[in-house]
């Protein structure tokens, strides 16, 4: 390939652009972004950019050294696969190789789009129009407890805002996380003095004021909606590119899409995983990592690079640090090691006596030892395990 072209300019688009440079490709690399910022990451939007105690979060790469074109504010409308070329708002763009690294767009509440005082977070944007919202300490609702809906919360009770979360579901991250090992967070919430309100929908917005269905009234001087994300790819209708049930781009194992010298990596895109033998479609920073030298060894490589990872994240919310690794929904066992109600607990999954994930409160060496372990395969022993004095390498 001579000429590789890369849609989106977050995380996952950077880093095609740089682990080809990495990799030694010397042909033209252009990335096209569809905002008008210099590239920067996500993570930071819910924590220190939010409450001002950092700027902004742009990537610290320097892309002209690296040779790497950057095309910002331009929006991609649409791919010919048959002619090798992207249509953008600026016009077509010839490539060799394409590679789709659009993430991922919240998703809308309904009724909710364009009422003044509702708020998404996912961009810089969004977060620059919420910063003045927290220094005001208005009155808050949060519409949704996943990851997104608690980390803005954390970040608006220390604001000093009164934050009201709504969550359709019975439990915080109901998603994600299985009843158990949820239940210790809704105490989080809590002692943080968020009213978390679970089994409860918005029945309306009105101003100064958002309506559940059960009839009350919960003041709002603020609504933040972070109700998910779905990967954004409206743009590839009528390309050809194989969709999966959630949008996603249907990646194979080497991250290739259903077009030939096109692939797809980070938010937008789901991958089989040979490792737990189903289609993972992953929201989070590290896949948008990794992702990419994968992509970027089959461009620039002779022999097939396979993308299997073990999938990790974490979370800052309620002043606790939240990691998990791996993917447990094909686990057969569970095991605690520390007690749910204090400061500082992992819960292990086990298949077959194998760890398969885990998810560390405050623990980050569980975390770290428990990465190796699962890429391992290590056997667990049942009987060490639960003791949180012991190494968990040594269980
Ligand atoms: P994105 O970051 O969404 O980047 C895609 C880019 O493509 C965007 O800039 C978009 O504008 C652009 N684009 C879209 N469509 C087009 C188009 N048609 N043409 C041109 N450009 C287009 N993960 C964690 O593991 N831990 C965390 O603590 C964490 N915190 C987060 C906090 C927030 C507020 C958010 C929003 C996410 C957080 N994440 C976290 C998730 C993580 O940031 C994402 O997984 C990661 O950003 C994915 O990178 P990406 O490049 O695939 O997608």
């Amino acid at each position: 390939a001579r000429r590789v072209v890369v849609v989106g300019a977050g995380m996952a688009g950077v880093q095609t652009a740089v682990a080809l440079r990495e990799q030694g490709f010397t042909g033209s690399v252009t990335l096209i972004g569809a905002e008008p910022h210099q590239p920067y990451d996500r993570p930071p939007l819910s924590k220190a950019v939010l409450l001002g105690k950092a700027e902004g979060s742009a990537f610290d790469v320097d892309f002209e050294s690296l040779d790497i074109e950057l095309q910002l504010g331009c929006e991609a409308l649409g791919v010919r696969p048959g002619d090798h070329e992207l249509d953008t708002a600026e016009g077509p763009v010839p490539y060799d190789v394409l590679v789709l690294a659009t993430g991922a767009e919240p998703i809308r509440l309904p009724g909710a789009e364009g009422v003044p005082g509702v708020h998404l977070l996912r961009t810089l944007d969004d977060a620059e129009r919420l910063r003045p919202v927290l220094a005001q300490q208005h009155d808050i609702v949060v519409v949704g407890a996943g990851w997104i809906g608690a980390e803005f919360a954390t970040a608006a009770r220390e604001a000093g805002c009164a934050v009201t979360v709504v969550e359709a579901a019975d439990r915080p991250l109901a998603g994600a996380l299985p009843p158990e090992v949820a239940a210790p967070m809704v105490a989080w919430y809590a002692n943080s003095g968020a009213d978390l309100r679970t089994h409860a929908r918005v029945e309306r917005i009105e101003a100064g004021a958002v309506v559940l269905d059960d009839g009350s009234r919960v003041p709002a001087g603020a609504v933040v909606v972070g109700i998910g994300a779905r990967p954004a790819t409206e743009w590839l209708a009528g390309s050809g590119i194989a969709l999966g049930v959630h949008g996603e781009v249907l990646a194979d194992e080497r991250l290739r899409t259903s077009v030939p010298d096109v692939y797809a990596v980070g938010d937008c895109a789901s991958f089989p995983s040979g490792r737990y033998g189903e289609r993972l479609l992953v929201h989070h920073w590290d896949n948008a990592l990794q992702g990419p030298r994968t992509v970027a060894a089959n461009i620039v490589g002779e022999t097939a690079a396979v993308y299997d990872p073990v999938p990790y994240f974490w979370s800052e919310q309620f002043g606790r640090f939240v990691q998990y690794v791996g993917h447990h929904t094909s686990a057969d066992t569970m095991v605690w090691r520390g007690d749910p109600e204090g400061a500082a607990w992992t819960v292990c999954w086990l298949r077959s006596g194998r760890l398969t994930a885990l998810l560390a409160v405050g623990r980050p060496r569980d975390l770290a030892q428990g990465r190796r372990l699962i890429e391992a395969g290590a056997i667990m022993d049942p009987e060490l395990l639960p003791d949180p004095s012991r190494p968990l390498k040594e269980a």
